[in-house]
């Protein structure tokens, strides 16, 4: 899965939506781009309704509109935003339209979602399938949204698995621990003095609690203020966010402290870290 935007910047495209959407509201499917598509029921076709939207929320990195029967989930990647015909300003992507009818009067506007680079991804399904998806149910506990106490620090090593893992890849599994991606992962590690190629083993359990209080912390200051845009990041009313201002070590050349910052390829990614400031703890290095 594409680990950008993070979990702030899908929080903060929810609570925009929320704003300016307002739920209630009936949306209806009026047409899609099969290429972005990977679940739809096969009664579900173009101009038929998915029945009343009353939340819109999220889950990991995923935008969630659920209804009595239906649940539509979105998965930015890169260029995707839910964006209402009044922002539309974006030229022509691939597309995935709805209509948005409020309840309460005749305020119907059109919701597109816009994805020029056609990473994203669109599940329409019953509430029921969705419910028994295994995929979603897999998510590991969410670092922004939730309380961070021994207990959520314990629900987190359940998932580990093997402790060999190193910390860095085991902050980026959503399915360990959800909401961090390649941003976040740099500068939760940096702040908590943590080489990234630190194994599991080497962390004490206190270790591991400050590591996710640091998580929680620095991704919710990202939240006050809209998010990072270091690529493409936009919210639905195409605004960018702030952190990017606050980063200190990743797309840096030196950390806050005047050291070197080095930049390690890791699969399709750049692990960003500063080797003085982050030494590699324990003894199994
Ligand atoms: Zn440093």
């Amino acid at each position: 899965m594409i680990l950008i935007p993070e979990a702030p910047e899908v929080e903060s495209m929810v609570r925009v939506l929320s704003e300016d959407l307002k739920p209630p509201f009936v949306l209806t499917l009026l047409s899609y781009d099969p290429a972005i598509m990977q679940k739809i029921p096969p009664h579900i076709s173009s101009s038929g309704s998915l029945g009343v939207v009353r939340r819109i929320s999220r889950l990991s990195k995923f935008i969630v509109l659920k209804t009595q029967d239906y649940v539509v989930t979105l998965h930015p990647a890169f260029t995707g935003v839910l964006l209402p015909s009044f922002w539309d300003k974006y030229p022509d992507g691939h597309r995935v339209k709805f209509e948005r009818t409020a309840l309460s009067g005749c305020d119907h506007s059109t919701l597109y979602w816009h994805d020029r680079r056609r990473f994203s991804k669109v599940w329409i399904q019953s509430r029921r399938d969705y419910d028994e998806d295994p995929y979603w149910k897999s998510f590991g506990p969410d670092v922004l949204s939730e309380v961070i106490d021994a207990s959520f620090a314990s629900r987190v090593k359940e998932k580990i698995g093997s402790s060999k893992r190193t910390i860095r890849d085991l902050l980026l599994d959503q399915h360990v621990i959800s909401g961090i991606g390649n941003i976040y992962v740099a500068e939760i590690l940096y702040e908590s003095r943590i080489h990234p190629d630190s194994k599991m083993l080497d962390i004490t359990s206190d270790q591991f609690l400050t590591l996710l209080e640091t998580a929680h912390k620095i991704m919710n200051s990202s939240l006050d203020v809209g998010g990072t845009s270091v690529w493409t990041y936009l919210n639905s009313r195409l605004e960018k966010g702030q952190y990017q201002k606050n980063l200190k070590v990743f797309k840096q050349s030196k950390c806050p402290l005047g050291h070197e910052v080095v930049r390690e390829k890791k699969g399709s990614r750049g692990s960003y870290y500063c080797p003085t400031c982050q030494k590699k703890g324990g003894t199994n290095d």
